[in-house]
């Protein structure tokens, strides 16, 4: 069912970067069957929302409301579910909900899947019209500002640590470019699994940071292998990747044999070359993982009511979306850039 974004929106127009993102007032439709329309209180944008207004997400025609995360109240709702007022989150995660994966649990798996914002319209928008499916329960302890932060990253960062690279507790986790939102929450979240955490960062004032959240020691972004090797008596079992060519050889050298190098993505360029023999002499695992399942969602919000908690960098009215993609394009966030509407 597709997504609708209503009312006052910030609307990808031109490839232009933060520029060419501008908010424009969109007609109000009534609900359809099936479907809840949410009033946005908060919204909050990811790197992928920068790649789209710098036209690098070429299968993505504007115009197109941005952003994948957002949390409100529900105005009206076309599914007995849910009721004006109920507070709510969104799945970020498009999909048919009716193809076998999606009736099997495996959304990830959907021939349409996709991201909220990117292959649909997004949540930076006053109303937003979505599949009753898609709508959760917001943890009753966050705030907007934080319901709005956590849906992305944390699901992604999520099914990751977990089903991917079976991260347990005890285990040591390295998390490269630690500033960035999906490495703040993989930070949260292998703490709140009982595992020991160290991180990298160019700037020293994201390694401070990554400290806070509870890393054991942090490093520089190159060459870390052999200090954290050092540092951990010798590897860590998981290395939590999404920067690609500029860490992964590094990465690949920082793991214990039989250890586990799991990523989502690659801002540093499109092609890694790697040492066969590392791969398989060292047992490794190599893991490719994208946002993930309703089911992680829900285990991700269970989190949330034990305690687990996003980190807000900043917090932007709606109006100001291009200064909000501004501090993302300068790299200077650590953890979410959110939107209040
Ligand atoms: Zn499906």
């Amino acid at each position: 069912m597709a997504v609708l974004s209503e009312g006052r929106a910030a609307v990808y127009e031109e490839p232009l970067g933060p520029a060419g993102v501008r908010i424009r007032d969109r007609a109000r439709t009534d609900v359809s069957p099936g479907t809840v329309a949410i009033a946005i209180r908060a919204a909050s944008i990811n790197h992928l929302d920068l790649f789209l207004a710098q036209g690098l997400q070429r299968d993505v025609k504007p115009p197109r409301v941005i952003a994948a995360d957002g949390a409100g109240l529900v105005q009206a709702s076309g599914d007995p579910a849910w009721r004006p007022g109920d507070e709510v989150v969104v799945y970020p995660v498009v999909c048919d909900w009716e193809c076998e994966w999606c009736r099997a649990g495996e959304n990830v798996r959907c021939p349409h899947f996709g991201v909220i914002g990117e292959h649909s319209d997004g949540t930076a928008c006053e109303l937003l019209h979505v599949d009753a499916r898609s709508v959760f329960a917001k943890p009753k302890a966050l705030s907007w500002t934080e319901a709005a932060a956590f849906p992305l990253t944390f699901l992604t960062a999520w099914r990751m640590l977990t089903t991917r690279a079976r991260l347990r507790a005890g285990e040591k986790v390295l998390v490269v470019g630690a500033g960035a939102g999906v490495a703040v929450a993989a930070i949260r979240i292998a703490r709140h699994l009982g595992a020991r955490v160290f991180a990298t960062s160019r700037s020293e004032a994201k390694r401070r940071k990554a400290l806070e959240l509870g890393a054991e020691a942090v490093f520089d972004s190159t060459e870390f292998s052999r200090p954290v090797r050092q540092a951990t008596g010798g590897g860590v079992d998981v290395v939590f990747e999404h920067v690609g060519p500029a860490t992964l050889a590094e990465s690949m050298r920082s793991v214990v044999m039989g250890g586990r190098v799991v990523t989502c993505g690659s801002t540093s360029g499109a092609k890694a070359e790697i040492m066969m023999a590392r791969l398989f002499w060292g047992q490794m695992d190599l893991l490719g993982s994208t946002m993930g399942n309703a089911g992680e969602f829900r285990a991700v919000l269970r989190a949330m009511d034990d305690g687990l908690r996003p980190v807000v960098d900043s917090i932007y009215p709606l109006g100001e979306v291009q200064a909000a993609l501004q501090r993302l394009d300068a790299a200077e966030q650590f953890g979410k850039v959110v939107l209040s509407v």
